[in-house]
C-alpha cells in the first residue's frame, strides 16, 4: 500500500483532516473527523479495557510473577513547573537541530539523512528530509543540479556508501542541506526545548510560565502518595493514563505519526527492586501480544530490546514495540511503544530533586556551589510493606504507548484492495478496512435493498435493535452495492440487507465485509448474529 492512498481514504471517509483545514492547515496538528473519532476512540477503550477495568486481580495472568492491581488517574494538562524540572525535561528534553541560512527551514539533526557523492573533483554531502527511495531520489535529483549535470550524465555521479544520518557527519561545510543551493548553509547543531510555554493567570510574567504536558506520565509519579493513602492498592500496583501531550516537534510528519498534539496511553506499574526485571519481562511481552490479538500481526510488527548504548542514564532495560509503517524506508521501522524499566529515577527525582548519573550512582544534580539545580517536593514517597514490615522506594516499569501511533498503524494494516463482482457480475476493484472487529468505527451498516414495498420499515426496525448495543448504520440511498463499497471502506465488518425474501419469510442477508460471505438469519436475530460474531 502507498501512504497516498490510505491518506487519501482517511480524507474521502473522514477518519483524519489537517486540523483548521480551511485557513491551510497548521503543520503538526491533525483532527479526527466522524469515523476517526470512533476508531480512536475504540483504540483508547480497548486499551483501558484490556489494561484496567478487566484485569482480573484475583489470578496471575501467563507470565506475571504475581497477582497485580490496575488503577486510573486523569491528570491535568499544565502542572507545576517544578515536576518538569525534577523530572528534567525541563533541562533534557531536547533534541538537537540544525538550522539552514538559505532556505531559513529548521530540521530535526537526527532526522536528516544523505548520501556522499563526488564529481566533477568535488566531494559533498547531498541531504535530505526524505526517507527510502524517495531519499534516494531526491538526493540524485539535488546532486544533478549542484553539479549541474542532465539526467543522461547520472553515472557521473560517483555515489561513495548508502544512506546515512547527518549525525554522522562532522565536516558541514560540504554539506548541501535539505532546500539549500550551495553548500555549508546549516548551522552546528542546537538543543531545542521541545516543551510548549505558557503563562498562567491573565498577568502572569515569566515567573508564572508553566508548560504543556510533553508526556502523561509525570502526572502519575507526582500522585502516587495520593493514590496509595487513598485506595487500598498494594504493591505490585499500575496506575494507567490516557490523555493528550504536547511537543513542539521540530520537523512534524509522516501523517500523524509525528505530531505536536497526541494522545498518549501510559502505565506506570509500581514494584519491589527485587521483582522489577521479572515484571519488566511481562510488560514488554504483553504489551506486544495486545498489538497482535488486535490485528497488528506480521512481519510488520516486531519487538526490539535496546542495546546497551542506547538505553538512558537511569533505565536497565528497554524495548520498543515497532511497526513498518509504509512512509518508511524498506526494513525500517517506527516506534509504537516503549517499555522502560525505569528503577528508582522518578519517584527519588520527585523527593529529592533532579537527578544525574555519578559512577554507577544516581545523585542529586546540584550547582558549582554544591545546591540542588532544581529541588524535589521533599515529600516521602517511599513504600512501607506492612506484611514484610519492610520500607523501600518502588521500581517502575512503564509501558507508554501513542494512542495516535496506534490508531495509524491499525489503520496502515487494515488498508486492503481486492477484485470483487459488482451487481452485473463484473470484476471490479474494491477498497476495503480489514479492521478487528473491537476497533471498526462502524459494527453493522441495515440496508434495505430498495426504497419500498415496506423494506425501509423493516431495515429501520432492525438498525433501532442494534443501536443500544452497538455503533450501527442505516442507509437507503442508492444502489446497493455502492452503499456495501462505502461501509468497506468505513471497516464495516457486517453489513444486513432487507430484501424481498425478507417481505415472505421474515430472514435477512448479512454479510460479512473480509469473505464477502453472504448468509440469511431471521430478522428478530440481527442484535443477537453481530454480538456473537463482534466476539468472535
Ligand atoms: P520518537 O523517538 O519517535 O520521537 P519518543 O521515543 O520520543 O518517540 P516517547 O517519549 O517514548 O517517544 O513517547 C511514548 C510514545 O508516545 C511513543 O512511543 C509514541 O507512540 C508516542 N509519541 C511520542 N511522540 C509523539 C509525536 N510527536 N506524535 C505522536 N505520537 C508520539
Amino acid at each position: 500500500m502507498e501512504m497516498e492512498q490510505l491518506v487519501a481514504l482517511c480524507k474521502r471517509r473522514g477518519f483524519l483532516f489537517p486540523s483548521s483545514e480551511i485557513y491551510g492547515g497548521l503543520q503538526g496538528f491533525w483532527d479526527y473527523g466522524p469515523l476517526g473519532v470512533e476508531l480512536k476512540r475504540n483504540v483508547r477503550e480497548a486499551w483501558w479495557r484490556d489494561m484496567v477495568t478487566a484485569h482480573d486481580e484475583l489470578s496471575a495472568p501467563p507470565g506475571a510473577p504475581s497477582t497485580y492491581e490496575m488503577t486510573g488517574l486523569d491528570c491535568t494538562i499544565i502542572m507545576h513547573p517544578q515536576v518538569w524540572k525534577c523530572s528534567g525535561h525541563y533541562d533534557l528534553f531536547h533534541d538537537y537541530m540544525v538550522d539552514c541560512r538559505e532556505s531559513k527551514r529548521r530540521y530535526r539533526h537526527d532526522q536528516v539523512q544523505g548520501r556522499w557523492v563526488e564529481a566533477k573533483g568535488e566531494r559533498i554531502f547531498v541531504a535530505t528530509e526524505a526517507c527510502g527511495d524517495e531519499a534516494l531520489e531526491a538526493t540524485e535529483h539535488k546532486a544533478l543540479k549542484f553539479f549541474n549535470l542532465r539526467k543522461k550524465k547520472a553515472d557521473q555521479l560517483a555515489w561513495q556508501g548508502p544512506l546515512v544520518s547527518l549525525t554522522a557527519v562532522d565536516d558541514f561545510g560540504a554539506v548541501l542541506g535539505p532546500d539549500a543551493k550551495r553548500l555549508g548553509t546549516l548551522t552546528e547543531p542546537r538543543e531545542f526545548n521541545l516543551m510548549f510555554k505558557t503563562i498562567v493567570g491573565a498577568l502572569g510574567g515569566e515567573e508564572d510560565a508553566a508548560f504543556l504536558r510533553p508526556e502523561t506520565a509525570q502526572g502519575i509519579f507526582v500522585n502516587f502518595k495520593n493514590v496509595v493513602d487513598s485506595t487500598r492498592v498494594k504493591i505490585p500496583f499500575g496506575i494507567a493514563q490516557i490523555g493528550k501531550s504536547f511537543r513542539n516537534e521540530i520537523t512534524p510528519r509522516n501523517f500523524t505519526f509525528r505530531s505536536r498534539e497526541f494522545e498518549q496511553m501510559e502505565i506506570e506499574f509500581f514494584c519491589h527492586p527485587h521483582a522489577s526485571l521479572e515484571w519488566y519481562e511481562y510488560w514488554r511481552n504483553r504489551r506486544y501480544r495486545w498489538y497482535v490479538d488486535l490485528g497488528l500481526a506480521g512481519e510488520r510488527l516486531r519487538l526490539r530490546d535496546h542495546e546497551p548504548e542506547e538505553l538512558p542514564h537511569y533505565s536497565l532495560a528497554t524495548a520498543d514495540i515497532e511497526y513498518a509503517f509504509p512512509f518508511l524506508a524498506d526494513g525500517d521501522f517506527g516506534e509504537l511503544e516503549g517499555v522502560a524499566h525505569r528503577g528508582d529515577f522518578d519517584l527519588r527525582s520527585h523527593m529529592e530533586g533532579k537527578l544525574m548519573r555519578r559512577g554507577d550512582e544516581l545523585v542529586v544534580d546540584t550547582d558549582e556551589d554544591g545546591t540542588p539545580k532544581h529541588r524535589g517536593s521533599g515529600k516521602d514517597l517511599s513504600y512501607y510493606d506492612d506484611q514484610s514490615k519492610e520500607r523501600f522506594t518502588p521500581h517502575v516499569i512503564e509501558p507508554s504507548a501513542g494512542a495516535d501511533r496506534a490508531t495509524l498503524a491499525f489503520l496502515c494494516e487494515a488498508y486492503r484492495e481486492d477484485e470483487v463482482p459488482d451487481e452485473k457480475g463484473k470484476l471490479t476493484r474494491r477498497v476495503f478496512l480489514k479492521l478487528h472487529p473491537r476497533l471498526a468505527p462502524i459494527k453493522a451498516a441495515v440496508f434495505p435493498l430498495v426504497k419500498k414495498d415496506g423494506m425501509p420499515e423493516v431495515a429501520r426496525e432492525i438498525y433501532k435493535s442494534l443501536k443500544p448495543e452497538m455503533t450501527a448504520f442505516y442507509d437507503e440511498k442508492g444502489a446497493v452495492g455502492r452503499r456495501y463499497r462505502r461501509q468497506d471502506e468505513a471497516g464495516t465488518p457486517f453489513c444486513i440487507t432487507v430484501d424481498g425474501q425478507t417481505m415472505q419469510d421474515g430472514t435477512v442477508t448479512v454479510r460479512d465485509r473480509d469473505t464477502l460471505d453472504q448468509w440469511r438469519i431471521k430478522k428478530e436475530d440481527c442484535a443477537a448474529e453481530i454480538i456473537a460474531r463482534l466476539k468472535g
